[in-house]
């Protein structure tokens, strides 16, 4: 199981949150926590940004950093954490 990342934007207020799950490329399945990293907002299927579905961690941090100051920083925070506190 890899890590994956999701990025969607809260249609109330534009602000970009990041969902980490798990995906298994074997089986092509993929899991998404209900709650983005920051636990402020909720899985929206249709509030995901396209080309963003599935991220690795360097890819998560590259996407985050270009779509700048609309993510949530706690989110981004957590992509620079080597463990889980
Ligand atoms: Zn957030």
């Amino acid at each position: 199981m890899d890590i994956a990342y999701n990025f969607e934007k809260s249609k109330d207020t534009d602000e970009i949150h990041i969902f980490q799950g798990t995906y298994s490329k074997l089986k092509v399945t993929y899991r998404q926590d209900t709650k983005s990293i920051c636990k402020k907002k909720d899985a929206v299927k249709a509030e995901r940004i396209p080309d963003t579905e599935c991220l690795n961690e360097s890819q998560a941090r590259y996407t985050a950093a270009h779509l700048g100051r609309t993510v949530c920083g706690k989110c981004v925070k957590s992509l620079y954490k080597t463990e889980k506190d």
